[in-house]
């Protein structure tokens, strides 16, 4: 069986109770193409807000989550709040987390490995910055980032993994379709070499970064690309025609 393909909305911190309310009624409301599976990420304030107005068929996810159950951890959002709150899904290893916050392989990795022990879907993000593709260590990188996951995750079925330079991320630069197509085939075989063929086959692997109504058939149309993880997009109307990307 084929891939489904996988639309994940990262909202970051931006919206509020009023925007918030309209973009899901604008998803509620839109003809989605029913082969494709949708996500999307609000502000940690405003799951419960969005989960309780979405349509069902379409899944929440926190933005981030910590790797510990409970306890004193100022600030942080445990799995299993998450899950009782019908949250299904987490990012984790955002590069804005990654950059700005400082999390480490490891620390990812941790949060990763404490979301699908708690039964979340997990859509982990790895990517290089501008110097390091110059450098020509895109797949290094990429590769640690994800090395770092598979040293202590042996089963990948509920992850989807998101590539998404850095370079490319809210700048409108969007990595060509043979530079995407090139990560997520190199991707897909070190998935083969190191978790599995069977992973390698079965995982979906989203490309992120200025995804938008326009570039997004010729994107979607890539072997090695299974869905899109959108920023600034997922904000505006544009976010119904890039979920239904293959269909028009
Ligand atoms: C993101 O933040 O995951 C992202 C891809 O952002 P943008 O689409 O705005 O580049």
């Amino acid at each position: 069986m084929g891939r489904q393909f996988f639309v994940g909305g990262n909202f970051k911190m931006n919206g509020n109770i009023k925007t918030i309310r309209d973009i899901v009624h604008n998803i509620n409301s839109a003809k989605l193409d029913p082969n494709v599976e949708v996500v999307i990420a609000p502000p940690a304030l405003y799951l419960l807000l969005a989960r309780e107005h979405l349509r069902k068929g379409i899944e929440v996810a926190a933005q981030n989550v910590f790797d510990k159950p409970d306890g004193a951890f100022t600030g942080e959002i445990s799995v299993k709040q998450l899950k009782e709150s019908g949250i299904t899904w987490t990012l984790t290893g955002h590069s804005e987390r990654r950059v700005i916050l400082q999390e480490d392989d490891a620390f990812v990795a941790s949060k990763t490995k404490a979301a699908l022990d708690g039964g979340l879907g997990v859509i982990l993000c790895c990517g290089e910055s501008l110097e390091q593709r110059e450098a020509g260590k895109t797949i290094e990188v990429v590769t640690a980032q994800l090395k770092a996951v598979a040293d202590i995750v042996k089963d990948w079925s509920k992850i989807v993994i998101a590539y998404e330079p850095i370079w490319a991320i809210g700048t409108g630069k969007v990595a060509t379709t043979a530079q995407a197509q090139e990560v997520h085939a190199a991707i897909r075989e070190w998935l083969k070499k190191e978790v599995s063929p069977e992973a390698a086959e079965a995982t979906r692997i989203l490309y992120g970064g200025s995804v938008n109504e326009k570039n997004c058939t010729e994107l979607g149309k890539q072997p090695d690309i299974d869905g899109f993880l959108v920023g600034g997009a997922s904000l505006k109307p544009a976010f119904v025609d890039i979920i239904n990307a293959n269909s028009t």
